[in-house]
């Protein structure tokens, strides 16, 4: 048995509820005491003290691409670089990963030279294996003669034109992930586990696979979740609902596209673009496709998950859901990822169903307000209607928090400051709902779980301890506790 003291623990039962210690016992919470004055004197427990912070339920992000997220984080990172020298010298010392080399985050405006390494010095520095070093905006991207050899070109050829540009430049970054081996697949997953517990989460839910590729990887992922400090909840990113119910997972799809990004013109929109008026996006898919995807899941009993950036986008989706539950009725979670630009018509599709949204609050950070990316591409009125999690609570949607990470870094405290900060004050969420989102209500998102997200007798004993209130600007992450063990607690000594 272990008792938490010194620390105000958080039931998020309501705003102010609040505890002065917990007991742990077997990974779960056996009690919790008003006041330390409570606690029995010949309690038999191991005592630790926690120096004054904040408790909460363990921290959710409920949408991460963290195969990627890893993955880059065990390449070798060129970014402080100033030289060719440099960069070379750093390449000759690059670690392999399952028998390739990644290197990344080369700023060739920061090199004196002003270009990347040519081919016979990627060559002197590692000659054996497959190399790839990727441009800081990761749009292009340099290889050596293993990888042009190795690479199975769509031309039928090994380009000649180098560094690779677009189509190349994707083509080879692309044979690259499909190519790491299960060991080193394992390994991305092992630094998103450490990673994530760093930004004080206790679970992290991650889209596996790209659309449409075989679930090997996802079966790796899920025969081996024992093995992670934290508990990854996997999507199989594919569309095929028979496929996800042989692999036994409750849910299918995750970044299924029903359109492209704001970023790139490419979210599906009511209007046109306000910096490229011949441009309103695309619908990838028609609505009898999602229609018919969304009521397979649905009728056997598996959330159904699908990417929605843009106006038309959203509302596509939110029509599909609404016929769907109107057939069947049922409390089962559909997804809309993202849910980013929300018409009133959208609302009013929504309205009172159990849908879910797993937004990202950190998107209206980096993008929202006066002169953001949002206004530059969707003008003032378009920029208004972006994140509306407000506006969706009052509709009743399941919000919950998440980062996309590797497009934003793992941060629940960021995302809890963003969501009660949001460009748009109408859509403001209290501090209390914001720590929900990564609480509670990503609880309930992972429907097979009851025993999660609140601090409850009885309830699992995973918590993220801050050092202050979890909206404060200058909270930050002091510990976590999985299954009643302190895995960290900075400044303890
Ligand atoms: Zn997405
Ligand atoms: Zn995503």
């Amino acid at each position: 048995m272990r008792l938490f003291t010194n620390a105000r623990f958080c039931s998020m039962e309501a705003p102010d509820d609040h505890y002065d210690a917990l007991l742990e016992k077997g990974g779960s919470i056996l009690r919790l005491y008003r006041r330390s004055g409570e606690i029995p004197a010949d309690l038999h427990a191991e005592r630790i003290d926690l120096d004054g912070a904040w408790v909460y339920p363990g921290f959710t992000d409920t949408h991460t691409h963290s195969f990627d997220g890893g993955l880059y984080s065990l390449c070798l990172d060129l970014g402080g670089c100033s030289s060719l020298r440099q960069v070379i010298e750093a390449l000759a010392g690059v670690r392999p990963l399952g028998g390739l080399a990644f290197a990344w985050n080369l700023d060739v405006h920061r090199i004196r030279e002003g270009r990347f390494p040519n081919l016979t010095e990627l060559d002197r520095a590692v000659p054996d294996i497959p190399l790839i070093v990727k441009r800081v905006d990761g749009h292009s991207c340099m290889v050596n003669s293993a990888a042009l050899r190795a690479v199975p070109w769509k031309s039928g050829s090994a380009p000649q034109l180098l560094p690779l540009t677009r189509e190349l430049s994707r083509e080879a970054s692309a044979w690259f992930q499909s190519m790491v081996d299960e060991e080193g697949i394992l390994s991305a997953y092992d630094a998103a586990s450490r990673i994530a517990l760093k930004a004080g989460l206790t679970r992290v839910h991650t889209m596996v696979g790209d659309g449409e590729s075989d679930p090997r990887h996802f079966v790796l992922l899920r025969d081996n979740l024992e093995r992670f400090d934290v508990d990854f909840v996997p999507y199989p990113q594919i569309s095929n609902v028979n496929r996800a119910l042989e692999l036994g997972s409750p849910r299918v799809g995750g970044c299924l596209l029903s359109d492209g990004s704001i970023g790139s013109h490419t979210a599906a929109l009511n209007a046109p673009y306000a910096d490229q008026p011949e441009s309103r996006g695309t619908l990838y898919r028609d609505q009898d496709f999602w229609y018919r995807f969304v009521r397979e899941a649905h009728r056997e009993g598996l959330q159904a998950c699908v990417h929605a950036i843009g106006e038309a986008a959203v509302e596509q989706i939110a029509g599909v859901l609404r016929r769907v539950y109107d057939e069947d009725p049922k409390a089962l979670h559909h997804q809309i990822i993202h849910c980013e630009m929300v018409s009133d018509r959208s609302l009013e599709l929504l309205e009172g169903l159990p849908a879910a949204a797993p937004v990202q609050p950190a998107f209206d950070a980096l993008w929202g307000g006066e002169g953001g990316l949002y206004e530059k591409h969707l003008g003032k009125e378009g920029r208004a209607r972006c994140n509306r999690y407000a506006s969706l609570a009052r509709a009743g949607v399941l919000l919950t928090g998440g980062s996309d990470w590797y497009i934003t870094p793992l941060d629940p405290l960021g995302g809890i400051r963003a969501a009660t900060r949001l460009s748009n004050p109408a859509e403001r969420l209290s501090p209390f709902e914001a720590i929900r989102l990564y609480t509670v209500n990503a609880a309930k998102l992972t429907a097979s779980d009851d025993r999660q997200g609140y601090l409850r007798e009885g309830y699992e004993c995973d918590l993220s301890i801050v050092s202050g209130p979890g909206e404060g600007e200058k909270s930050a992450v002091k510990g976590v506790v999985k299954e009643g063990k302190l895995l960290f607690l900075r400044g303890r000594t």
